[in-house]
């Protein structure tokens, strides 16, 4: 099986309404769909959304990494040759999210061509994960109210809640929360960067009384020395996200006493360096979460896939709800999030399905 065309294709689909956080804000999904074809005529699909607040990438700039870098790496290779792949689109640095959606895309070629979906590839840990929901930044009432419908509607018990603002702000919508939630519901905070590190510890203490299990990102990494005072006076676990993007990455912020867990996102490192991190991570008893890119439906059915397939990471909730923002998506088969959980897709690969129509819509390249 030999690859024989690459695609990116930007899309823009409108969201019910912003969300927010403390480094950026999205009001619609501008994400690149990135198509992989062979010449046994199977198509593989990844989702790349651009975060330029968090990794320097637009839509535009994916496409063009996609086009000019990664696709004359990938034309006439084997899908099946990954750590070769690997190893050419690794002589590009940075461009996460485009290299993120190819190895998706690259997997569920793989799986296709094997019949085999990919969460079964991975090990099949697990044929479904606990969810867990990421709430945007808000008034108390409006996070408190999306969280109650997500609690009403699909049984979500767990919640990433992002604070990183004004932190008296922050501690009022948490407690919040938590009264209107109860105790049961499981609460982790997300801070993006948005504190500095007094604040931060301040925060930690705060959160830590309101039964907040982790704070992820609390301050800018590279603030070297603040950030490890904070992990050494905080009581809850300090999580790496946006500062643990690479293999090499994750091993330094580990052994530099930066953060003590790490969120792993398929939008970023795919399935291939998702799974090399959380084997490190494993091997240094770190724990490891699937995180949220405010992935689109095929992102969701993704990270569900990496969830699924490796057992460090089906005991922590998955986030894969965000999808729930978008009005439309071009895939044909929505994610299914029921009694707080989601299951991973039986069909070969992703399992997933283009619709053509919803697909012409939507993109913004014709
Ligand atoms: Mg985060």
């Amino acid at each position: 099986m030999k690859i024989t065309t690459v695609e990116a294709i930007p899309l823009a689909i409108p969201y019910r309404r912003p969300f927010t956080f403390a480094s950026g804000k999205v009001t619609a999904a501008d994400h690149v769909l990135v198509r992989i074809t062979t010449d046994d005529g199977l198509v593989g699909h990844g989702e790349a959304p651009p975060r330029p607040y968090t990794y320097g990438e637009t839509a535009a700039s994916i496409v063009a990494a996609v086009r000019d870098l990664f696709s004359p790496v990938l034309v006439g290779a084997d899908p099946f040759a990954r750590e070769r792949i690997r190893a050419d689109l690794a002589r590009t640095v940075a461009n996460n999210a485009a290299r993120g959606a190819i190895d998706v895309a690259l997997w569920d070629l793989v799986g296709q061509a094997c019949g085999q979906p990919v969460h079964v590839l991975l090990g099949h840990a697990a044929d479904d994960v606990r969810v867990a929901h990421m709430i945007g930044l808000g008034t108390p009432a409006e996070m408190v109210a999306d969280a109650v419908e997500m609690s009403d509607e699909y049984g979500v018990d767990a919640f990433k809640v992002k604070v990183g603002r004004d932190l008296g702000h922050d501690l009022v919508a948490v407690r919040e929360l938590r009264r209107e939630l109860g105790d049961a519901v499981e609460l982790y905070a997300d801070a993006n960067r948005g504190w500095d590190a007094d604040t931060a510890i301040v925060a930690a203490r705060r959160l830590d009384d309101l039964a907040v299990t982790m704070l992820e990102e609390p301050n800018p990494a590279d603030d070297v020395l603040g950030r490890r005072r904070i992990v050494r006076e905080s009581p809850i676990p300090i999580v790496g996200d946006e500062s643990t993007i690479t293999l090499g990455g994750v091993a330094r912020s580990l052994l530099d006493g930066d953060s003590q867990s790490i969120s792993v996102k398929v939008a970023r490192t795919g399935f291939t360096d998702s799974a090399k991190i959380v084997g490190l991570c494993e091997g240094l008893g770190v724990t490891t979460m699937v995180g949220n890119q405010i992935d689109g439906m095929l992102g969701s059915v993704a990270s569900t896939a990496l969830g699924c397939g490796l057992r460090a990471l089906a005991h922590h909730p998955v986030e894969v709800t965000n999808h729930l923002l978008m009005t439309d998506d071009v895939i044909a088969e929505p994610p299914v999030i029921a009694e707080g959980r989601a299951a991973a897709r039986q069909a070969p690969g992703l399992g997933v399905t283009i619709d053509p129509d919803k697909l012409a819509h939507y993109r913004v390249d014709r």
